[in-house]
């Protein structure tokens, strides 16, 4: 640290992003929970023919992509705000929506950004723990006071809050934010989105990374009632305008264009997840439900960190948090079948080393 850097971020602990390693050709990568699939043919097409201009600005507005994303979402365009990457955009809503009278409120184990959000702006939070069996009790959230952020199916753990749980929560105090994080709902939940007419204080955040295939072209948005998302446009005209440059809102606009693709994508990970969770559970290890594109897994025979780099020096990268309670655990993304068959062979592999 330099001796320039400003003492109001003493307390901020940066987030560490997985390992992006420069030769992935030689790795089996399921550790950042990426897309194993290219993006759509359309996406690619668009991105070819739709940005033969990079010297002039990408539109500030992405007026085509938000038309087509609010129809995609049954929502209206003014309901969107675009974003680089769903974690701009959560940065966004940390900072518009909490302060020292709006603490922001979040389980224990949940996406390790939110509490560096926080740092960040200067935001007071409280982490609330999860249940015994990682899940969300929405009581919890009921009663406290702050503005809340869920992300929804939580991550690590992947596990999946019904609608009517967040709905509970939304109307319990109409006076404060709740903040749906659905990077992973297109994996098997239903998306809160529709919500959005009913209650004011809803604020859904999306993200093209997971489902869509897109997470190196950054690109997330969010979804709320007009004011809200005013709220979120304030901020980002007095940060960064052309947050999303037009190569990215062109593939946005093609892989929106084309559904069908990003939903036959969805359904082959949601298949090879179950199939991977039955091979795993039969090596006898414990997951949770995992209603992503990953899977978060334990195994008595062998600990969480051991697993990680022994697979490791096999070429399988997953993810493992270093964190209390869930040091036990890896976090496994879905890839493509061959990559899950690779997966489980290291495994068994490594546990026939051991006994
Ligand atoms: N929310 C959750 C729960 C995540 O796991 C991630 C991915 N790290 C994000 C948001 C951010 O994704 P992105 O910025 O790529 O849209």
């Amino acid at each position: 640290m330099s001796r320039f850097f400003s003492h109001k971020f003493d307390a901020l602990t940066p987030y560490v992003p997985g390992e992006q390693p420069g030769d992935k050709q030689q790795l089996v990568k399921l550790n950042t929970n990426e897309n194993p699939f290219p993006p759509s043919p359309k996406a690619l097409l668009y991105a070819r023919e739709h940005t033969r201009s990079p010297e002039l600005y990408s539109d500030p507005e992405g007026v085509e992509l938000r038309r087509a994303l609010g129809f995609l979402c049954g929502v209206r365009p003014e309901e969107i705000v675009l974003a680089n990457g769903s974690d701009e955009v959560l940065n966004f809503a940390f900072m518009a929506f909490c302060d020292a009278d709006h603490p922001a409120v979040f389980p224990d184990v949940t996406y390790g950004f939110y509490p560096v959000f926080c740092q960040l702006s200067g935001i007071p939070y409280r982490e609330i723990p999860l249940k015994a069996d990682f899940s969300i009790d929405p009581e919890d959230y009921c009663r406290a006071r702050g503005t809340v952020f869920i992300a929804n199916p939580n991550a690590p753990t992947g596990m999946l809050l019904p609608v009517e749980a967040i709905e509970g929560i939304l109307a319990s105090d109409p006076d404060r934010v709740v903040v749906v994080d659905e990077a992973y709902i297109d994996f098997g939940g239903v998306s809160c989105i529709p919500l959005i007419k009913k209650y004011p204080n809803l604020l859904v955040t999306r993200t093209f990374s997971k489902s869509r295939s897109m997470a190196g072209a950054r690109l997330g948005f969010a979804v709320g009632c007009e004011a809200l998302i005013g709220d979120l446009n304030t901020l980002r005209y007095s940060t960064n305008p052309y947050n999303v440059n037009s190569l990215t809102l062109a593939l946005g606009l093609g892989t929106v264009l084309e559904e069908s693709y990003t939903q036959r994508n969805c359904a082959e990970i949601i298949r090879v997840r179950e199939l991977t969770a039955e091979r795993l559970k039969a090596l006898g290890f414990r997951l949770t439900d995992s209603k992503a594109n990953f899977l978060f897994a334990r195994s008595d025979r062998i600990s969480g960190g051991e697993l990680y780099r022994k697979l490791k020096e096999r070429g399988v990268l997953v993810r493992h948090f270093d964190k209390p309670r869930i040091d036990d655990y890896n976090r496994i993304t879905i890839g493509t079948e061959d990559q899950m068959d690779a997966l489980v062979e290291a495994i068994k592999a490594i546990l026939e080393e051991r006994t």
